[in-house]
């Protein structure tokens, strides 16, 4: 990185209507976000609005220092700690700037945080579907950032899924709009002679060629695997009029939800909205005396219309126990066990709420892999996403140095994979003497493990290592995502290769 004389920076400062920092304290808070990584920036910036970013990332140009934006730093992956100037969105750019109910959209500026923008739409009877364990502070360019999900998706697809329009500012500081476009808007775009017309012709250049869409196709994860977020998601692009047999329309959002603020800076975002979910929910709650039966015990639910599938591991459960708020979370536990899965349906009316849960509890009884299935109703539900969203949170709270660590935490692979994969991955950490901790979004066929490690030891750094790239092999085997929603950052920027093929 340029050795940036001060007086540069200080100049930048002045020109803002936001603000510039370089003090010691403002650069340590801003050294880490929910990774394991540390890294001192050189400034923090909270721009006033995109002119001050298209100002920011001209200064950042000129000096060939890396920008980084930024909005709550939640990232496991490392994605928001860099040496370049961080640039927070949060603070200024949070205005939810028009909600259209008919057409069920808002437009978005990205500092707004996800549960926020669900509380101003509920009146509207919509929301904003994607629902990561962060919503209460994550914010909608973060979310766009790592193209992230949660216990939402198997209903209602994730972040990308969701993005209609975003307005960017692009590595020269020029204003782009991506948008739907078809066949001839895409080819006008092509013709114009700006950085916006390379990326179009680029593009057209890449994807046109069939040897190139065969490599995208053999590399990229099976293609029923909808968590996915290993590399830039140029398999996205395919699926449209411009390059495939598709009739949808091309449009360049898809391929920025998840390219982790390293393609252009997201100043305002038009995302399509949902109804809410029926208001008549059953959670099915099944415990389970080893992971491989509650792993088993998907497959069977998963034939059912259910709108969350989660799982909780034996060591989860067990942080909850000494934490004072999670401790009345955990009424309806029944026993000890070693994974207990929470299955919801859902339904407008209360009748059919109760058919759906009684038919889905006999299949489960049938298939005789739970040893107790308990039904929660009303608020008791909240209670049981509570105590599954503190969960990886409390994990952090390991007391001493062994912490269960960010590296392969999310990994996905089919739904029918899953068994063996679980499997497989036992052995795999028994071999490197790891107790696994399993946190699933099982229904997604995507699986929360952490290695419990001190990372102040040398040696339990060098099996961080190991231990990833050992996953990442086994997760290429089974043509998985090395990411299924937490993303590259840093920790696995260095397989994408591995993971979608080195020409991808
Ligand atoms: C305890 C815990 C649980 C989690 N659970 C989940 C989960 O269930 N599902 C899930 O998907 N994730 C989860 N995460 C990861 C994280 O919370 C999500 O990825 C979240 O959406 C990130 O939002 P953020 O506002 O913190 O973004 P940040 O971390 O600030 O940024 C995320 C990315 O977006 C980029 N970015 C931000 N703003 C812009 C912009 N304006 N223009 C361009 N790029 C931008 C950043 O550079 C970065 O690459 C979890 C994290 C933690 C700590």
């Amino acid at each position: 990185m340029h050795k940036m004389n001060p007086e540069e920076l200080a100049k930048l400062s002045q020109q803002l209507e936001g603000s510039l920092h370089t003090d010691d304290l403002t650069r340590t808070i801003y050294a880490t976000d929910a990774s394991v990584y540390r890294k001192i920036p050189l400034a923090v910036a909270y721009p006033k609005n995109a002119l001050d970013i298209q100002k920011i990332i001209r200064f950042a140009s000129k000096y060939h220092v890396p920008i980084i934006p930024r909005t709550a730093g939640t990232s496991l992956a490392g994605q928001v700690v860099g040496e370049g100037i961080i640039v927070d969105v949060s603070k200024h750019l949070n205005r939810i700037i028009e909600i259209d109910a008919v057409n069920k959209t808002v437009v978005v500026e990205p500092g707004v945080v996800r549960d926020e923008l669900n509380y101003h739409l509920k009146e509207f009877g919509l929301f904003f579907a994607p629902n990561t364990s962060t919503t209460n502070r994550c914010m909608v360019g973060g979310m766009v950032g790592n193209n992230s999900s949660g216990t939402t998706s198997i209903r209602y697809g994730v972040t990308r899924d969701k993005i209609l329009e975003l307005d960017c500012l692009l590595a020269d500081g020029s204003e782009v709009s991506f948008k739907n476009l078809n066949p001839i808007e895409f080819q006008q775009k092509t013709k114009l002679k700006t950085l916006e017309g390379k990326l179009y012709q680029s593009i057209f250049n890449e994807l046109s060629s069939d040897a190139v869409q065969n490599q995208i196709k053999t590399y990229f994860p099976k293609p029923e695997i909808h968590r996915r977020n290993t590399g830039y998601a140029v398999d996205a692009l395919l699926e449209n009029a411009v390059f495939g047999d598709s009739e949808k329309p091309f449009n360049f959002s898809k391929l920025m939800a998840g390219s982790e603020g390293t393609l252009a800076f997201t100043t305002k975002i038009k995302l399509q909205l949902d109804d809410l979910p029926p208001a008549n929910n059953i959670m099915v709650v099944s415990h389970f005396d080893s992971i491989e039966k509650s792993m088993n015990a998907v497959l069977v639910a998963m034939k059912h219309r259910l709108y969350s599938c989660e799982m909780l591991d034996k060591v989860i459960l067990d942080c909850t126990k000494n934490n004072p708020v999670q401790l009345k979370n955990r009424f309806f536990i029944s026993g000890d066990p070693k994974a207990i899965m929470m299955f919801e349906v859902a339904s407008h009316t209360p009748e059919d709420a109760e058919i759906q849960a009684e038919n889905l509890l006999s299949v489960l009884k049938q298939s005789g892999f739970s040893y107790a299935d308990v039904t929660l109703k009303g608020n008791e539900i909240n209670q049981a996403i509570e105590l599954r969203k503190a969960g990886l949170g409390l994990l952090g709270n390991m007391i001493g140095d062994r912490k269960a660590v960010a590296c392969i935490e999310d990994t996905a692979v089919s739904l029918k994979d899953l068994p063996s994969y679980i499997k497989e991955f036992s052995e795999l950490m028994d071999r490197f003497g790891q107790e696994a901790v399993y946190y699933a979004h099982a229904g997604a066929g995507e699986l929360h493990l952490r290695p419990i490690l001190d990372l102040k030891k040398s040696g339990d750094v060098r099996l961080f290592r190991e231990i990833t790239q050992a996953v990442a092999d086994l997760v290429q085997k089974y043509k998985g995502s090395m990411s299924g929603e937490h993303g590259d950052g840093i920790v696995r920027s260095e397989f994408i290769p591995q993971m979608v093929g080195k020409a991808n």
